[in-house]
């Protein structure tokens, strides 16, 4: 039986490294993404990997999105909530659209994405829902009043999930990236991430995506089904917990 993997935000950065791991490791695997359509069909068109447009902020367009992968490629087993974004102010000039933009995509999107595959699961018995968490969810940021509020809030979700899963052979875990070399992370000026970003992470350099899509291929394989509620975090020593 070959299992159904869903990544959001899954053409780019480390949701792009996820999709192909998942795929490498012999899932079908869709990627959803949000509305770079150029970068989306150049993923597919280079890996095989179909791609799927909708916004995980609204609970129509996943319910919806799901129902067009599940009719393409069967049932969701894995589900890998990984589209998340940034609007960084400090916490005196955020505005309510920041703050209400990213709790919308990074915290309300799981409830979003996970709602409408959660009965399934349950049903067959076996899920995988793995979380993508952040560093600064864990430890908080200056800067990221929201993003650190949704990233924490992602974690409460994992833990929560994770004992109503647990009867239904649902595991449900999150991986809190450090700083890992995506375009969201190069986003950040160079002075700052070589001066003040780096000299903090002990293993001297930035993470790669594909480590981060290791430990979700891992998460989603049957040798991981007594983990569930728990928290990777992948971050070259910089935190921990
Ligand atoms: P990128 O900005 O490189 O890619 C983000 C992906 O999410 C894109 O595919 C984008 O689609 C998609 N996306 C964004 N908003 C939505 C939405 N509303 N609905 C559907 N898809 C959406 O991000 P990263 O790869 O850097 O980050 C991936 C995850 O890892 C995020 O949750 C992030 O918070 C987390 N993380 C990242 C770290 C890092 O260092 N990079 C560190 C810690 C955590 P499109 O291409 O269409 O815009």
């Amino acid at each position: 039986m070959t299992r159904v993997a869903l990544v959001t935000g899954g053409t780019r950065g480390i949701g792009a490294a996820i999709s192909v791991a998942l795929k490498n490791a012999g899932y079908r695997v869709a990627a959803n993404f949000a509305g770079n359509e150029e970068k989306a069909r150049a993923f597919e068109g280079e890996t095989g990997i179909p791609v799927y447009k909708w916004d995980v902020s609204s609970y129509q367009a996943c319910a919806e999105g799901i129902a067009r992968v599940e009719a393409d490629l069967g049932p969701v087993d894995i589900l890998v909530n990984n589209a998340g974004i940034t609007r960084d102010a400090m916490f005196h000039k955020m505005t309510p659209e920041q703050w209400g933009e990213v709790i919308g995509t990074n915290l309300t999107g799981l409830f979003n994405m996970t709602h409408p595959i959660w009965n399934g699961m349950r049903e067959r018995n076996f899920g995988r829902v793995i979380n993508i968490s952040s560093i600064n969810g864990q430890k908080g940021q200056m800067g990221q009043a929201n993003y650190s509020a949704a990233k924490a809030g992602d974690l409460g979700f994992t833990k929560a999930l994770a004992q109503e899963g647990a009867a239904k052979g649902i595991t449900v875990n999150a991986i809190c990236p450090g700083y890992i070399g995506t375009e969201m992370v190069r986003a950040i000026p160079e002075k700052v991430l070589n001066e003040r970003i780096i000299p903090q992470i002990p293993v001297g350099r930035l993470g790669e995506p594909e480590e981060i899509a290791r430990c979700v291929v891992f998460l989603a394989s049957e040798d991981a089904g007594f983990i569930t509620g728990s928290t990777i975090s992948a971050n070259g020593g910089q935190f921990f917990v």
